[in-house]
């Protein structure tokens, strides 16, 4: 299959790319310059032009920014569509949080369906952040799944970053159902609603200080920032990127997936446990590592909400991978780009 990926120098684009081309299908992925077009290039270099090529999209927010990049010899048959920002240091919520993520995915579905006639999936990478509302907080005993939506409202998503970065993933993925079902577009819609991703990096992109923002938290702990108190978890949840990246693939290959939200979760985990784990596997970094005594980081005392990730392990039959085996692979991935 012929696909467009969009993002492709992102944290979660680069497995998605590596799936891809494992699955032998044909990628076209936009980045943001040539630059980094050439590191993907140099790290599959026995890729040929055929199977992986690049278009230079710079900045989503502008209208009609995937005009041109939507249109291919031979024509694209689906497209994924993972570039969003993910981080939190803004000053302007809407035009660096809200504005990327909302006309990002509305500008894209209108391309394709002003150009692109011969696609007939779309994937997005929305979140777990448009499913899980603030206003019911730990919520014990509550099962989030893919019915639930985000409540967050336009003047609440202006307060803060985090609050910013909810509603941008929440607003894009209402606008992206809203496209299909009044525009009726030649495609149907599947979208992967992850929570923290954890996993390992591709050391071509990255730097220990550039590091994508869900892998930050165990950089952090293996640099001994979690010695005297363990930062609060925030999100309960998690899932390793490399079964994501699957979910995403698999989501177009499958007919059955088709106009489907999933809620691609392996399950819950804490701070406490990530640092376990690294000390368990890496003896080296003890000296840096909180021990059992030391406060924060655990489960709320009250218990913590459940999921359903059935839908997922159903529909696209992911077999998720433990925290064990995506925090050792994780950790030895941050040992190759300096830590
Ligand atoms: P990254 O920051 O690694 O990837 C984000 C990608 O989006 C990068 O390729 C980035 O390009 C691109 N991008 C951001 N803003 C723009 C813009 N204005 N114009 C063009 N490109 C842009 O993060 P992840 O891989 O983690 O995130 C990928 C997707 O997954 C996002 O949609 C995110 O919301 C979603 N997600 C991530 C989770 C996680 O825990 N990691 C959890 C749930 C969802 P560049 O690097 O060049 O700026």
């Amino acid at each position: 299959t012929r696909i467009l990926l969009t993002g492709g120098s992102g944290f979660i684009a680069a497995h998605v790319l590596d799936i891809l081309l494992e699955h032998g299908h044909s990628v076209v992925t936009t980045v943001r310059s040539q630059e980094k077009a050439n590191k993907i290039k140099e790290a599959h270099p026995n890729v040929g032009k055929d199977k992986l090529d690049f278009a230079i999209v710079e900045d989503i927010a502008q209208e009609g920014a995937f005009d041109k990049a939507v249109v291919s010899e031979p024509a694209f048959e689906t497209v994924i569509h993972t570039a969003s920002p993910f981080h939190f240091n803004v000053t302007d919520v809407q035009k660096e949080l809200l504005d990327p993520a909302i006309i990002g995915t509305t500008g894209i579905l209108k391309s394709i369906k002003k150009s692109a006639p011969s696609v007939k999936r779309v994937v997005i990478t929305s979140s777990f952040a448009s499913i899980v509302s603030a206003a019911k907080g730990n919520a014990p005993g509550y099962v989030y799944s893919e019915e639930d939506w985000n409540p967050i409202t336009h003047s609440e998503a202006l307060k803060d970053p985090s609050s910013g970065y909810r509603a941008s993933k929440t607003f894009a993925e209402k606008a992206a159902w809203e496209f299909v079902e009044t525009e009726k577009p030649n495609f149907t819609l599947a979208t992967m609603c992850p929570p923290l991703v954890l996993g390992p990096i591709v050391h071509y992109l990255n730097s220990l200080d550039a590091l994508n923002t869900s892998n930050q938290r165990i950089r952090d702990i293996m640099q001994g920032k979690a010695k005297n108190e363990i930062a609060a978890t925030g999100v309960y949840l998690w899932t390793d990127v490399r079964d994501l990246a699957l979910a995403h693939v698999l989501a177009m290959e499958k007919p059955e997936a088709a106009n489907k939200r999933f809620f691609v979760t392996a399950g819950h985990f804490t701070n406490k446990q990530i640092a376990q784990i690294i000390e368990k596997n890496f003896p080296q970094y003890k000296d840096v590592l909180p021990t059992e005594s030391t406060p924060g980081g655990d489960f709320p005392e009250e218990g913590i909400y459940q999921y359903n990730n059935k839908r997922v392990t159903d529909v696209l039959g992911i077999k998720f991978k433990s925290l064990e085996e995506s925090i050792v692979d994780t950790v030895r991935s941050l040992q190759a780009v300096g830590a």
